[in-house]
């Protein structure tokens, strides 16, 4: 702690949103579904005494099996009890039960919830926001953290912005646990301990077990059919069946389970220019500033790696003062990390998805290489996952401010 106690106004309470608050406010500041966290993330949540509450409502997957769509033939098994190498665990957890964890922690520090209410403008320099009714709420620093479709990236470009669409949409559902023990077939997706995928021609799924809520958790992306424009819509399990006609008859088994869905179009945002206003009082953070594709679920991850950094210089902050070079030291170590990552989950679709033919012959072939150095899957290839999986950002924010950076 900096001994400085400044007021943060956060805009949103996501999973970015909510650990900015957990990380500032830990900094001495005042702060008014199914998803995976990885070792980069966990590092995190873990230096805040976190982690005993999402290992208690979260599965330890043991691997991740990539599989053939037509047969569920195991390409490839890669070990996800990364705790030796990377220092913490990879969970499977329900985003409820994170949620709920994060919104503890944060109250239980004392920051102050604004539920309901929707940011419609910001003064950037007087760091203050004007909410739907027209109340404003003053702050000496405001943090936009209001997801992909921001608002406050909108006020700070001065014009509106449409995410733009992939082409792919995603189903998402979960499937009761005791109806799958109905059927033998399904058993070993139960019982194994792993997270499986069936990469096929422009689709692929993935599904793993959650912990306490006793379900099955099923990603399916494929082609968008969804009208212009609607971005979200009920679904039918049939449609899915249909999706998947041709594939591995275990998830026809699966996917007859299923009572209820929805389709979300998948979007991508174009590349900000810069996340933060010059004023220096004002910056933005997880999806608004830099969504991509869910693909290589890193999404929430660099969400809570954005909410590390900021958390780490907050509290070397001594003097109001320095604001402007907290903000633009961290997007300094930020962007170019984020936008890597952005590229390497858009790459991971197109590798998941890839038609039958001669490039899925070599993809495949590749993954039958026994202790090979590149894979053309980014998340198991070995350099990039230490790359991403190993990153200490609290650490390197900590150095870079030390040294004089930003
Ligand atoms: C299908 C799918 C699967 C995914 N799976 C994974 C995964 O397995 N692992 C992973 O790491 N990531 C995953 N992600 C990505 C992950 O969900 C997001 O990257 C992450 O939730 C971003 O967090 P955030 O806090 O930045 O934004 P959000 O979670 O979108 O939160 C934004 C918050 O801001 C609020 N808000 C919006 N506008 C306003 C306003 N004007 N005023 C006030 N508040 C506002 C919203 O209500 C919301 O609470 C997935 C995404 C999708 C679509």
């Amino acid at each position: 702690m900096s001994g400085l106690t400044l007021n943060v106004v956060i805009v949103g309470a996501g999973l970015g949103g909510l650990a900015a608050a957990i990380g500032i406010q830990r900094a001495g500041h005042k702060v008014g579904a199914g998803i995976q966290i990885p070792p980069n993330a966990a590092r995190i949540l873990s230096q805040w005494g976190l982690i005993p509450s999402l290992a208690k409502h979260s599965k330890i997957p043991i691997a991740t099996n990539f599989r053939s769509w037509k047969d569920g033939q195991l390409r490839y098994r890669a070990c996800l009890q990364l705790k030796e190498r990377f220092g913490t665990d990879f969970f499977n957890i329900h985003r409820a039960d994170v949620h709920g964890d994060l919104v503890e922690a944060a109250e239980a520090l004392g920051v102050v919830f604004r539920l309901g209410a929707t940011v419609e403008d910001i003064d950037f320099h007087t760091a203050s926001v004007t909410l739907k009714g027209g109340e404003i709420v003053k702050g000496d620093v405001v943090i936009g953290a209001d997801g992909q479709n921001s608002a406050c990236k909108e006020i700070l470009l001065g014009h509106k912005v449409s995410p733009l669409p992939t082409g792919d949409l995603a189903y998402r559902l979960t499937v009761r646990e005791s109806d799958m023990r109905k059927h033998p077939s399904l058993h070993p997706l139960l019982e194994s301990g792993t997270t499986d995928l069936w990469m096929g021609p422009d689709a692929f799924l993935v599904g793993y077990l959650l912990k306490e809520a006793g379900f099955y958790n099923i990603a399916l992306i494929c082609p968008d059919t969804l009208p212009e424009a609607v971005n979200i819509a009920k679904a039918t399990p049939m449609e899915m069946q249909e999706v998947l006609a041709d594939w591995d008859p275990q998830l026809q088994t699966l996917l007859g389970l299923v009572e209820k869905t929805q389709k979300w179009r998948m979007l991508t945002s174009e590349e900000m220019e810069c996340w933060g206003h010059k004023g220096g009082k004002f910056v933005l953070m997880g999806d608004a500033a830099h969504a991509g594709l869910p693909y290589i679920a890193q999404g929430a991850a660099q969400a809570i790696e954005d909410a590390g950094v900021l958390s780490a210089l907050f509290a070397k902050i001594t003097h109001p003062s320095q604001l402007p070079r907290v903000l633009k030291l961290y997007e300094k170590l930020r962007k170019p990390r984020t936008s890597r990552i952005v590229q390497a989950s858009f790459d991971q679709g197109v590798a998941y998805m890839l038609p039958d033919g001669l490039e899925q012959r070599e993809r495949d072939r590749k993954l039958a290489v026994k202790g090979a150095k590149q894979l053309p899957i980014r998340s198991i290839d070995p350099a990039f996952q230490a790359w991403m999986l190993g990153h200490d950002c609290v650490a390197e924010a900590e150095r870079a401010w030390e040294e004089g950076d930003g």
